[in-house]
């Protein structure tokens, strides 16, 4: 059974002076039943003090990119090992890096690759721009986005075997613009990604990666994508800085796994 996962992105926000607060109201807002894995990833000045202040809560600490090498002439790059003790999770291939730092599939493998070395959990992020939507090429480039990052692992499978790798869809187009893809759309997305890591070399773990939705996702519209069962929670963007909106989302997403622990699916 895969787990029901929500992880804050908080993207270029908060302070190492306002950050713990922030996560340890959010924390203490999303105590909820059902077995959520609850992620928040601030930017990397913050991780020490979120980590501080989520010591003991259950919340998991994850940073929002790293580097494709361990060490080396990177100047303001953060490679796996510095974030031993600092971050669990690791966000990897977000549109946002692709946008600014020109971000390729093949450079996302490699660092997605660092991650599963280092034992962080990544979170892979893939997704289509509007006119590829539009266009009816959706399904294609995300099946490319798949196939291009996951090459990285086909001199060592077994790397990507035991990464614990998280996918989260998320297309372009719905990112920090208050747009949603449909639940129905989504859905069919996340089987699309099953379909293209199993097509690229990994079906036994195809069906056991959680696949998120990511796009404007608030307290008031994620149960149209957690009511898919192909769908296993969320990575919030904008949202995730608000307690209240997490508060509702992590609500919603503890009834979803309290479900699917019930029917065992
Ligand atoms: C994100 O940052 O991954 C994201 C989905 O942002 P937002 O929820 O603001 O659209």
């Amino acid at each position: 059974m895969r787990p029901v996962v929500v992880a804050a992105n908080w993207k270029m926000n908060t302070t190492p002076g306002d950050a713990g607060e922030l996560a340890r109201t959010i924390a203490a807002r999303t105590v909820v039943e059902g077995p959520v894995e609850r992620v928040i990833c601030p930017p990397f000045v913050c991780l020490a003090a979120v980590g501080d202040a989520l010591r003991g809560t259950g919340v998991a600490v994850g940073a929002q990119d790293v580097h494709h090498e361990l060490s080396g002439a990177y100047t303001g790059a953060i490679s796996a090992p510095m974030l031993a003790g600092l971050a669990s999770w690791v966000i990897v291939g977000h549109s946002e890096r692709r946008r600014d730092a020109r971000e390729t599939d093949e450079l996302i493998g490699r660092k997605l690759h660092r991650a599963a070395e280092a034992g962080l959990r990544p979170i892979v992020c893939v997704g289509e721009q509007l006119a590829e939507r539009e266009a009816g090429r959706a399904d294609r480039v995300v099946r490319d986005q798949v196939a291009g990052i996951l090459a990285a692992f086909a001199a060592d499978p077994t790397a990507l075997a035991t990464s614990r790798l998280v996918v989260a869809y998320e297309p372009v187009w719905a990112i920090g613009t208050g747009r949603n893809a449909r639940g129905s759309d989504a859905s069919a997305m996340a089987e699309t990604i099953r379909d293209a890591i199993a097509a690229a070399g990994w079906p036994a773990l195809a069906p056991a990666v959680p696949v998120l939705y990511g796009g404007s996702v608030t307290a008031a519209n994620i149960g149209e994508f957690l009511a898919e069962p192909a769908i296993d929670g969320a990575l919030v963007g904008g949202a995730s800085l608000k307690p209240d909106e997490m508060a509702g989302i992590v609500a919603r997403a503890g009834l979803t796994a309290s479900a699917r622990v019930g029917t065992g699916g």
